[in-house]
C-alpha cells in the first residue's frame, strides 16, 4: 500500500479507468481515486467505455470517453478490474502508460500491472480506495459518500457473503467523515424506472428452473428491452432477484449485448461463480461473476444449465 501511495504521489498524469459497463463500485472507486490524486497535486482523467449508468448520476463527477488516439499518460490506473479485457477499446491506455496500476478485489485477478493491489477480501475496490485515504491521511470530504456508495451496492447494502467486518469497520470510518448514508441508499435500492420493474415483471414471469428449483436462468432479448423500453443497466440486479427465490443456490441472467451473450452469474452458498465464469472466459468472485459468450440465447440456455449441473456434481 505505501509502494502504490508513493508511486501515485509521484505520477506526472494519470489516468483511471473502472471497468466496462461500469458498476457502482467501479464508479465510486474511480471518482474517489480521483480526488485522492487530486490532493497529491496529480491531474487525472477517468475514462469510461460507455456513458455512466444514469442512476450512478447522482454521484457527479466528469468522464471522458476513450479518445480516437490513445492518449499518453504517466500513470495508468484499471480499478476493479479483474482481467485486462475489462478495460475493453481502452486498453490500450494502459499499455502504453509508463506505470501501470491494478487495484482490485476480484479473486480472478492475477495482477496485469506493474503494481497490483489485489485485495480479494474486499467487499467492493471502495474499501481499498478507502484504506488508501486512511494511509494518507488525506481528509474524505465528499469521498465519504461516494466509497460508501461503492460499498453498498457491491454488498447488495450489506447482505452479501463478501461483507466483512471490515466492511463494517470502513463503512464506520465513512459514516464519521460525513458520508452520506441514508441519501445513497435510498439512490441505490429505493428508485427504480417502471421500465426495469416491467422488465423485471417479463424476466421473472419467462424464467426457466432447473436442478429441482436449485437453478434459475432468466433471458433479456434485445426485443424484450425494446418492449419494455428498458435499458441494459436496468438488467444489472436481474441476477440477484433470481437468486432470492428460496431454494436457489445459483441465479443467472443471459443477455443479448453487442452481439454477445452476457452471462451475470449469483450464487448462494456453495457454487464457485467465479471458477464456471472463469472457465467461460470471465471471472468474478465466488457469489457474483459474468462471462461474454458466443452464440445465441437459447444456445446457452441449455449449454449453462448443463454446465451448473455439472458443477454442483463435482459438489456432492
Ligand atoms: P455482473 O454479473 O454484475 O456483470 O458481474 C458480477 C461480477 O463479475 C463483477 O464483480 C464483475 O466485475 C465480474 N464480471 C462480470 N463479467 C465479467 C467478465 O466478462 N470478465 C470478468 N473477468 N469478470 C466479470
Ligand atoms: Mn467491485
Amino acid at each position: 500500500m505505501k509502494a502504490l501511495l508513493d508511486a501515485l504521489r509521484q505520477a506526472g498524469n494519470a489516468a483511471i479507468l473502472p471497468h466496462k459497463s461500469a458498476d457502482g463500485d467501479a464508479i465510486a472507486s474511480a471518482l474517489a481515486l480521483g480526488k485522492l490524486l487530486e490532493s497529491f497535486g496529480v491531474a487525472y482523467t477517468i475514462y469510461t467505455e460507455e456513458p455512466v449508468r444514469t442512476d450512478l448520476a447522482f454521484l457527479g463527477g466528469s468522464f471522458s470517453p476513450m479518445p480516437e488516439d490513445v492518449p499518453s499518460v504517466h500513470t495508468c490506473i484499471a480499478i476493479d478490474c479483474g482481467d485486462i479485457f475489462r478495460l475493453g477499446d481502452r486498453a490500450p491506455i494502459f499499455e502504453k502508460a509508463k506505470c501501470r496500476v491494478v487495484i482490485d478485489h476480484h479473486i480472478t485477478n492475477d495482477g496485469f500491472g506493474d503494481i497490483n493491489l489485489i485485495v480479494p477480501t474486499a467487499a467492493a475496490a471502495a474499501e481499498i480506495v478507502a484504506e488508501l485515504y486512511m494511509a494518507s491521511g488525506v481528509s474524505l470530504g465528499k469521498a465519504a459518500t461516494t466509497l460508501y456508495t461503492g460499498i453498498v451496492t457491491d454488498t447488495g447494502g450489506f447482505r452479501y457473503a463478501n461483507t466483512t467486518a471490515k466492511t463494517h469497520k470502513i463503512a464506520a470510518f465513512l459514516l464519521e467523515a460525513g458520508a452520506e448514508s441514508g441519501k445513497v441508499c435510498h439512490q441505490v435500492f429505493e428508485q427504480n424506472s417502471l421500465a426495469k420493474i416491467r422488465l423485471e415483471a417479463a424476466v421473472l414471469h419467462a424464467m426457466t428452473l432447473a436442478h429441482e428449483g436449485r437453478t434459475a436462468v432468466g433471458l433479456v432479448s434485445e426485443a424484450l428491452l425494446s418492449e419494455t423500453g428498458a435499458t441494459d443497466e436496468d438488467t444489472s440486479n436481474l441476477s440477484g432477484v433470481l437468486r432470492t427465490i428460496a431454494g436457489v443456490e445459483t441465479g443467472v441472467l443471459l443477455r443479448e449485448k453487442d452481439g454477445q451473450i452476457k452471462l451475470s452469474m449469483r450464487t448462494n452458498a456453495f457454487l464457485d461463480a467465479a471458477a464456471v465464469c472463469k472457465a467461460l472466459g470471465g471471472g468474478g468472485h465466488a457469489r457474483a461473476a459474468g462471462a461474454s459468450v458466443d452464440g445465441s440465447l437459447s444456445e446457452w440456455k441449455e449449454k449453462i444449465i448443463t454446465i451448473i449441473g455439472e458443477a454442483y456434481g463435482r459438489h456432492s
